[in-house]
């Protein structure tokens, strides 16, 4: 036979289009609109139902950026279709706001109710139908039609005046293109769908196959069937000649996929948060619509943030969801209270996501969800596996790391293992996304692509349009149906991640494993976009763990009233903001003007907490309200986890007295710091050329290579701006050495100080090295008045230590890095993120440099001239990219390090926590013993907090903080029944440790993270 495949593909895409398309709907009438626009933020449905409506027609221009107008669409259903309906007709309702409809969302969308105020279904570029039938009377229906600009574009990363409703232009973006009833000719639109996914499943199939032609032959054959001229008429027959091929059963062998419904809506992005709530509530209703028509449809829902947002904002779609979780077809995933970032959160910030999302769902459905759901996150954080494992959960899902700009991750289908050891089963979906629409295109690269092939059968396909597109729609689900036992296609079933996950658990327990973290090749200049909305993030985690440890103390020890209602509002706008495109720095202005004032507010508060409990505790026997301002001595106030200056951990005492004072000495034009505990010399130019502690005299900085160097690089990403950090940064670098200023000072608490003051650009950047008494650390202040675009600045420290790895901390432990790019892997490794500190040592000498608000870095080594190794860590301090905020990072900000020559990995551990909590000054009768104590200062207590479940109960979360084994004793300054171990959510373990009474001795594994309670405390 001659090859005329193409010629005949061609033939079937023209017909498609020019004829099927057209006959989907077999006729439709126009309808009348009228219209209120809002004045500017969206109102509720009982405020807009009750306005005035002006009338409006086709073609009215509509939508100034980020405004909401009110349609209502009123008239006939024709008396025909009500007396005679055609036979394999449906009424709908078709809208088309005058989005570009080649594009599933990210721009118009709207929100269809009934004059009573119950909801019917939304409407977006890709899904612009609304269900109606005779039944329902005349059509008189009220849209909330938010104009929401199209930020990204073609992602051309240009900066964009749409960021925020003031820098946008007051032009309508929209024109109303499209208000009709009409009648949908259920038989073309099947026929459609058939069409669509045997030509799908016919592309991907190799010419060599029989089936490939088999299906060919029977598209070619329902062209020549159907009558152009009488299309309704003949599309039965149409329909009948795909049935044999539409009918063979899947290979024996075939790959099998769960398709679950899904619909990635980023919390805040492109668009801010309250437009992320609007997206919730329109992508809910339609799923839920799809719910009542199909009922094997099952849809995954993450982020217990975005139910709790129905929950208060619309009670109807909260209520429909709750019906639909019952029913098993509306489906939590995740277990967290958003799709987080997962290399910033702190340690208990991390664990906070699960407990919050997690308990959630618990009080809501009773559902405890045992997959951790994370598909977009900018890469995994090595310490997810325990923190996934302690909440209870069992599973993980990513798909993110497919994004790698260089190495492949080589499972699809693995157990990772996480840096204290703990394991947890993991799937990363070979389909390649998390929006599939059950394409043949899709189906066959997840069969390809699935690395797990000969040993397991199975992946998971997430399906469905994201922020804002509407989630799954019915097209999707006829593919899923037409694939689910077809030849030469994968076999989909419609399911739930859980009955995924149990299945792949179950046919492959001896997964491969990946240990470690799951770093994103990707993606590298988000540990540093947005300083000010990781700086709130970092002040507020330190902030929390403060306010509950002394809320705790206070109230089992006082009257206090423990504030859970306002520690659990604050804990919730802490993981909201720590959405990944928040806390990553990824979103439009309007986000991060935002997520500031959050950050600010929720500072506030928990301030006003830490003050009330302290205040509490600081006078036990005064009443509450009253100032304490004449209490007789001043305490010093520790909350870090481990004893300072003679203050015991969580406790406060008298201030000791001072110690020996610090020298600042000029010697051959550089000064010399000295405490008696570390000397510094800062040269000329305010760099660091030495730096000792006594203790042990090494030299920590290479000799002839100053330290605290700043360097400023071009920063001019291949693509997406705020995201990406590419490599090519690294070649052109301007180092700043030349000064406006230097001096030296002495300060009111005995510190010694030299400030430098720099020019470059039009930027301004002050240095104060700081050397106090008693401290082990030089810091070094920041103060950057930012005016550059496009640019990268860094903090240099080389140091004179002999380290092919890097420590950097992460949630409950730290995990190591090379110092090297030996392999592909650690070259593409060059931007990284650490949380409070990094270390670098050789056996018997380190430094630990500590921070209070950057998380990103990179690491290098030199060899000397003369021999020896230089290795040298650069902080990332400030970016300046232009999309999607064309003003991020502008403005002043304050950065602080403290580097500390001679330390060990505990010495890093304990300057971190320093840094994140500087000791308070209170007035007092008496001092605070610390409520809790662990006799061994490597086992860390990371949170003190009262129970969740409001019985007092005082709950600890510790972890072991060098890597190691260790032992701890834990003694409760008070009385208390029972000490029991728990999981995260504070759910006791069997199998763990337990005591009676106030003591418990605790062995630990190590970075174990570990979560103990004491049943009814009270106080000695
Ligand atoms: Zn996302």
């Amino acid at each position: 036979m001659h090859n005329d495949h193409a010629l005949v593909t061609a033939r079937l895409d023209r017909f498609v289009h020019d004829h099927l398309t057209p006959a989907l709907y077999r006729d439709a009438r126009p309808l009348a609109a009228s219209a209120w626009q809002v004045p500017r933020e969206p109102v509720p449905f009982a405020e807009a139902a009750t306005q005035v409506f002006e009338p409006v027609s086709l073609g009215f221009k509509w939508g100034r950026a980020w405004s909401t107008v009110w349609f209502r669409v009123t008239g006939e259903v024709p008396q025909e279709w009500i007396t005679a309906p055609p036979p394999n007709t449906r009424i709908e309702v078709l809208v088309d706001f005058g989005y570009n409809r080649s594009r599933s969302g990210f721009q118009a969308e709207g929100l269809a109710y009934r004059p009573d105020g119950t909801l019917i279904k939304s409407i977006a570029p890709l899904n612009s139908y609304l269900p109606w039938s005779s039944e329902d009377g005349p059509i008189d229906v009220l849209l909330e039609a938010a104009a929401n600009p199209d930020v990204a574009g073609e992602y051309t990363f240009d900066p964009t005046p749409y960021g925020a409703w003031d820098s946008a232009p007051d032009e309508p973006l929209y024109s109303l293109k499209q208000l009709e009833v009409a009648l949908l000719d259920t038989v073309v639109w099947e026929l459609l769908q058939d069409v669509w996914t045997l030509r799908g499943l016919m592309i991907e199939l190799p010419d060599g196959l029989s089936r490939k032609h088999e299906i060919l032959r029977a598209l070619e054959d329902m062209l020549d069937i159907i009558d152009p001229e009488d299309i309704p008429g003949s599309a039965e027959a149409g329909r009948a000649a795909l049935t044999v091929v539409l009918s063979r059963p899947a290979n024996a062998s075939a790959h099998n996929i769960v398709a679950t419904g899904h619909a990635h809506i980023d919390s805040a992005w492109l668009w801010p948060i309250r437009e992320t709530v609007r997206k919730c509530a329109r992508t809910f209703t339609n799923v839920m619509d799809l719910m009542d028509r199909y009922p094997d449809f099952v849809f995954s829902c993450s982020s217990a943030q975005q139910f709790a947002w129905m929950k208060e904002h619309h009670p109807q779609v909260f209520a429909r969801i709750k019906e639909k979780v019952a029913a098993g077809q509306f489906v939590p995933v995740g277990g967290m209270w958003v799709e987080s970032d997962s290399n910033m959160p702190g340690s208990e910030a991390m664990a906070r996501q699960f407990i919050a999302g997690k308990q959630f769902f618990l009080d809501e459905f009773g559902i405890d969800c045992l997959e951790a759901w994370m598909p977009d996150s900018f890469g995994y954080s090595g310490a997810l596996p325990q923190i996934v494992a302690s909440a209870g959960s069992r599973w993980f899902l990513t798909q993110k790391i497919s994004w790698n700009q260089v190495n492949r991750m080589p499972h699809h289908t693995f157990w990772w293992e996480g840096i204290d050891g703990s394991r947890v089963f993991t799937h990363f979906p070979p389909v390649d996304t998390y929006i599939s629409e059950i394409s043949g295109r899709e189906l066959a690269h997840a069969e390809h692509n699935f690395s797990e092939k000969g040993r397991a059968t199975m992946s998971l396909v997430p399906f469905g349009w994201g922020d804002g597109g509407g989630g799954p729609t019915r097209e999707m689900i006829a593919a899923a149906r037409r694939t689910h036992d077809l030849e030469g296609s994968p076999r989909v079933t419609m399911g739930s991640a859980s009955s995924f996950f149990a299945a792949a658990e179950a046919e492959y327990p001896d997964a491969p494993v990946w240990s470690g973290e799951m770093y994103l090749e990707l993606h590298r200049g988000v540990f540093t976009s947005q300083l000010r909305t990781k700086q709130g993030n970092r002040r507020n985690e330190s902030l929390l763990r403060q306010a509950e440890l002394w809320a705790a103390t206070a109230a089992l020890r006082t009257d206090y009233r423990y504030p859970q209602a306002e520690l659990n509002r604050a804990w919730q706008s802490v993981l909201l903001l720590q959405f990944h495109d928040i806390l990553p720095g990824s979103a439009i202005a309007w986000v991060h003007r935002e997520a500031e004032e959050r950050h600010a507010e929720v500072s506030e508060t928990l301030e006003g907490i830490i003050a009330d409990a302290l205040e509490a505790l600081a006078a036990p026997g005064v009443g509450r309200g009253h100032s304490n301002e004449g209490g007789s001595i001043e305490l010093l106030v520790n909350a870090a986890p481990q004893q300072r200056g003679g203050v015991p951990a969580l406790g406060a005492v008298v201030a000791a007295s001072a110690p020996l004072a610090v020298t600042a000495q000029e010697l051959d034009g550089s000064t010399v710091l000295d405490n008696g505990i570390i000397r510094a010399i800062v040269d000329a130019s305010g760099q660091l050329t030495s730096l000792r502690a006594h203790a042990d005299g090494r030299e920590a900085i290479p000799a002839g290579t100053p330290a605290n160097v700043l360097r400023m690089h071009r920063d001019l990403p291949n693509l997406w701006d705020a995201w990406d950090l590419d490599a090519h940064y690294r070649r052109t670098v301007t180092e700043l050495h030349g000064l406006d200023e230097r001096t030296v000072t002495g300060e009111v608490d005995g510190a010694a100080v030299v400030t430098t003051v720099r020019s470059v650009g039009s930027s301004r950047i002050e240095q104060r090295l700081i050397l106090r008494p008693g401290s082990a650390a030089l810091e070094i202040e920041n103060r950057i008045d930012w005016r550059e675009k496009e640019k990268i600045l860094k903090l240099a420290m080389p140091l004179d230590v002999h380290a092919d790895r890097i420590a950097a901390e992460t949630q409950f432990g730290h995990l190591y890095r090379a110092t090297h790019s030996n392999t592909s892997w650690d070259a593409a490794r060059f931007e990284a993120c650490q949380h409070r500190f990094v270390h670098l040592s050789e056996p018997g000498f380190g430094v630990a440099i500590a921070n209070d608000s950057t998380y990103g870095y990179d690491v290098d080594r030199q060899t000397r001239a003369g021999g020896g190794t230089t290795t040298t860590v650069r902080f990332s301090l400030l970016r300046a990219p232009l999309f999607p905020d064309p003003d991020s990072d502008q403005g002043e900000h304050i950065m602080r390090f403290r580097i500390q020559p001679g330390a060990t990995i505990s010495d890093a551990v304990a300057l971190g926590y320093d840094l994140a909590t500087p000791l308070r000054t209170i007035r007092a009768s008496a001092e605070i013993a610390p409520m809790v104590s662990s006799s061994n200062p490597d086992v860390v207590v990371e949170t003190v907090k009262l129970a969740e479940d409001g019985s007092g109960d005082l709950v600890l979360r510790l972890y072991e903080s060098r890597g190691a084994q260790a032992v701890t004793v834990l003694t409760l300054d008070g009385r208390a029944e029972a000490i029991v171990s728990t999981d995260l959510l504070e759910r006791e373990l069997t199998g763990e440790p337990r005591a009676v009474g106030s003591v418990i001795e605790l062995p630990f594994r190590a970075f174990q993270l570990r979560t103990i309670r004491w049943r009814s405390v009270s106080a000695r």
